[in-house]
């Protein structure tokens, strides 16, 4: 026995609190019409959890409250408490004793308490289906309703016989877990739309990502060919550098003694140039030596004529003269002549100026002499000779210094002629000299442009090689200034073409160009935002895993389910027909009573249910749904449906099936109000031998005005309801019980 007792308070007519102890297997409520009976059965659906009011009698919640009567006030609450004893953990709770209880308010605000403590519905009904206390209320038969697996259709009479067979906690779970699954399915689509939402994103910052890598690469690339580029360029401006400055030295030296060349030539060139001026000279000299000799000429003429005259003179005189003495004054123009002679050729060397003047000095002496050796009477003539001696005498020393001056401007003039050759001789080799050096010059010039341009591309090389130095440490990081370590043989770098390393620049260039396009930055923030996002899809991607992993759970264990309902329900079919067939027959005193499982077209199915199949192939099975057929035959009738039984026959078939289904999975209790009422007084025998059969294993509640039922029952209680409207109970005995129900 597992019910013992039930508490109302404010339920109903039951205004005051009101309690049954069942401490027997079968207890009997009995009592006039309208005392109250039902109203205990309908508190036993309430405190249960019944959520139906029709099945309650009413309407609303409140209507199940104490109305009130003139006597006693309406109350604001109704309350029921049902207790059960544990001790065998019917409830899986651990508790001895526990105690259900429901309180409904007049604003319709239901509470549950389980041992005093609040809990929700659920939890209620979970605990109960757990007891094969299921919702249908299959175990609280209501007046008038025994034939009520009758009249059901045949999904409603299979959901009363899952229940019955406690399958209705398989079916709980499975609903359960089709919500669940439901519900992780909405997640799965949920998160796969979150997948969804992002992927864009993460494909672009993966890309973004790749880009960056390829531009580290890059990074890496341009180290590396910089390090050699660098190196090789270094060797080469160094080598360059001093090749340059070595290959000037010489051309440097060279061009200085040209220079000291060139002008010492253009100074001669200069000093031959202004000694042209002698040319006026010449013409200087020409002249005076014409003049000289034009005058020689004179002379000559003239000595000739004397000389003609002193001829005639002579032989005028014809006797020698006898010697007399030569006055003083001839002496003294003798002497003046002879130093005049002498002062002539003291400064000559030449012998012939000499021989000349001591010729003429001689001619003096003896014509000095002649004339004084003369006649007194050829006096006169010899003076006129004298005096023509004398006069040739003048002449004579005129003309021979004439011929000398002649002489003299002649030399000069030869060595003046002599001189300006030399001097233009001397200005040819000065000319060729200039020409010489200049082009000399030029070629050393020409040879030092070329070092100068050379000297140019070092300089445009070392800044190039600066920026490019530059440049790196700003594309490649600081790394590339260990170019210096990069290990090259000079040799190989000075012997190389320059183009080679030309094409190594360029290489770089191209690289530098697209690493700039990639854009600077280390993208830090990139990859921090890369790393957020790929977590972030990495956890949907196992959120997804795990809820298709639990998804896949659920369905297992609904299909689990499903073939555990479908099994025990039909090993449950065939046990209640062979009860069904044996209550039956006592009943009927024999005929044939079955269930039949029969497919039926399943009731209008929901979305869900077809997002959730799977398989295609399960959708033709899903679309029909098993239900329960009762088919009778009663002994000596030809009964061909149920709607052809009479009333009576209506409630014996109904009480064996009511009872088989009891006898095959026994409720912990099961109330009948009135179940037995539609009973002849021979069908009643029966009906209360089937009562004590059934009580051995389920404890029974019977509200009851049949006289055989209520002698089966251990405990008898008696409702009464008196002026006040308000329903009283009292334990009675057997006697009193057939008075009250009477
Ligand atoms: P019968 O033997 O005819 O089936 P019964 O003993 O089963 O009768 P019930 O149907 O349980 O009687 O009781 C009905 C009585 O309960 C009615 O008199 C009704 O007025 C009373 N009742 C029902 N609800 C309330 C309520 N909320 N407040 C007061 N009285 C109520």
């Amino acid at each position: 026995m597992y019910l013992k007792g039930i508490e109302l308070a404010g339920f109903k007519s039951f205004a005051k609190k009101s309690e049954l102890e069942f401490g027997a297997p079968i207890s009997s409520i009995v009592g006039p019409n309208g005392s109250g009976k039902s109203n205990v059965a309908e508190a036993f659906r309430f405190v249960l959890g019944e959520q139906s009011m029709k099945s309650m009698r009413t309407k609303r919640g409140e209507d199940l409250i104490w109305g009130g009567s003139q006597a006693v006030p309406r109350s604001n609450r109704a309350s029921v408490k049902v207790t059960f004893d544990n001790s065998k953990r019917l409830l899986d709770l651990d508790f001895d004793e526990v105690e259900f209880e429901r309180i409904v308010h007049r604003d319709g605000i239901n509470e549950y308490k389980l041992n005093g403590s609040s809990v929700r519905l659920k939890d209620v009904i979970e605990l109960l289906a757990g007891a094969n206390i299921g919702s249908t209320g299959h175990h609280i038969i209501s007046q008038g309703e025994a034939d009520r697996i009758l009249n059901a259709n045949l999904r409603e009479r299979r959901e009363m016989i899952e229940d019955a067979l406690g399958l209705k906690i398989f079916q709980y779970k499975k609903n359960e877990s089709e919500r669940k699954l439901e519900r992780t399915a909405e997640n799965i689509q949920q998160v796969h739309s979150l997948r969804r939402e992002i992927a864009p994103h993460l494909k672009y910052l993966k890309k973004q990502v790749d880009r960056l890598e390829k531009s580290r690469q890059m990074r890496v690339e341009l180290k590396e060919r910089l390090h050699e580029y660098l190196k090789r360029e270094e060797v080469y401006l160094s080598y360059k550098e001093e090749d340059i400055s070595s290959r000037k030295e010489t051309p440097n030296t060279k061009l200085k003694k040209l220079d000291e060349e060139l002008s010492k030539a253009r100074e001669t060139l200069e000093r031959a140039s202004k000694e042209d001026v002698r040319g006026q000279e010449v013409l200087n000299i020409e002249s005076e030596l014409s003049n000289a000799r034009k005058k020689r000429d004179e002379l000559t003429r003239e000595v000739g004529r004397l000389e003609g005259q002193i001829a005639f003179a002579e032989r005028h005189v014809s006797a020698p003269v006898s010697s007399g003495s030569i006055p003083v004054s001839e002496l003294a123009v003798l002497k003046e002549n002879f130093e005049k002679s002498l002062s002539e050729v003291s400064d000559s060397e030449d012998v012939s100026t000499v021989r000349r003047v001591l010729t003429s000095v001689q001619k003096t002496l003896g014509t000095l002499i002649e004339k004084y050796s003369e006649s007194k009477e050829e006096a006169g003539d010899k003076e006129e000779l004298v005096s023509l001696k004398e006069k040739k005498v003048a002449l004579d020393r005129e003309l021979s210094a004439v011929e000398v001056k002649a002489e003299e401007l002649n030399e000069s003039y030869k060595k003046l002629q002599v001189d300006i050759e030399e001097s233009k001789d001397e200005e040819r080799g000065a000319e060729r000299e200039v020409f010489r050096i200049t082009a000399l010059k030029r070629e050393l010039e020409s040879e030092l442009r070329d070092i100068s341009r050379d000297e140019e591309m070092l300089t445009r090389a070392s800044a190039e090689f600066k920026q490019n130095l530059a440049e790196g440490i700003v594309l490649a990081g600081r790394a590339v200034l260990e170019y210096e370590n990069f290990d090259i043989e000079p040799s190989t770098v000075i012997d190389e073409a320059r183009d080679k390393q030309e094409d190594r620049r360029r290489t770089i260039e191209k690289i530098k160009i697209r690493l700039e396009e990639f854009g600077a930055g280390s993208g830090e923030d990139l990859m921090k935002e890369y790393k957020e996002v790929i977590e972030r899809d990495e956890f949907l991607t196992r959120e997804i895993d795990d809820l298709e992993k639990s998804a896949e759970t659920l369905k297992e264990l609904i299909h689990d389910l499903e073939d555990r309902l479908s099994s025990q329900f039909k090993e449950g079919i065939e046990k209640i027909n062979s009860e069904f067939q044996h209550f039956f027959e006592i009943l009927f005193g024999g005929g044939t009573a079955v269930l039949t499982v029969v497919k039926q077209q399943k009731r209008k199915k929901k979305d869900t249910d077809i997002e959730m199949s799977d398989e295609a192939g399960e959708l033709g099975e899903e679309d029909s749904e098993e239900g329960i057929d009762i088919s009778v035959n009663l002994p000596r009738k030809k009964i061909k449906s149920l709607e052809m039984l009479s009333g009576g026959e209506r409630a014996l078939t109904s009480i064996s099936l009511l009872f088989a289904m009891s006898q095959v999975n026994p409720p912990p209790f099961l109330i009948l109000d009135e179940t037995d009422a539609a009973l002849d007084e021979a069908n009643s025998r029966k009906y209360s031998e089937m009562i004590k059969e059934l009580s051995t294993k389920t404890q029974l509640i019977l509200i009851t005005h049949n006289r055989e039922t209520m002698s089966s029952a251990g405990i008898l209680y008696g409702v009464t309801m008196g002026a006040d409207g308000v329903s009283k109970l009292l334990s009675v005995k057997f006697e009193e019980a057939v008075k009250v129900a009477k």
